[in-house]
């Protein structure tokens, strides 16, 4: 079964505004410049808090990644161009687009991606 790129635009949009939401929690959780009102007595609250102010950007920055992605699939979509690697112009397969719907590389691509330097017999990056 074949999923429309109607279908894809709402999943899209959706995921969109929870990943939006999701990014101003942590966005508003981490506590910018390390500083916060209560603690200062035992160092072990300082650390936890910024052991916590970490954990939250990091995943305020994957979140933020993603939402990115997933406006760039939706402008992909508006171009007619969705469903397309960005690096070789092959098309994505739909049972990855239908995992993850903001994918923007193939499977190949992506791989040879995080692998880094070990796939770089099969694909150099060019700079
Ligand atoms: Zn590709």
């Amino acid at each position: 079964m074949s999923t429309s790129e109607s279908d894809y635009r709402r999943v899209l949009e959706e995921h969109l505004a929870q990943v939006d939401v999701e990014l101003a929690e942590r966005r508003r959780a981490a506590t910018p410049g390390g500083e916060r009102r209560g603690f200062g007595k035992r160092a072990g609250d300082y650390v936890a808090q910024v052991v916590e102010d970490r954990t939250n950007n990091q995943l305020a920055d994957s979140l933020a990644v993603t939402a990115a992605a997933i406006r760039r699939a939706l402008d992909l979509i508006d171009e007619g161009r969705f469903g397309r690697c960005e690096s070789c112009g092959e098309p994505i397969a739909e049972e990855r687009l239908q995992a993850v719907p903001w994918a923007l590389l193939c499977m190949r691509c992506q791989s040879a991606g995080e692998h880094g330097d070990r796939s770089s017999a099969l694909r150099r990056p060019s700079r």
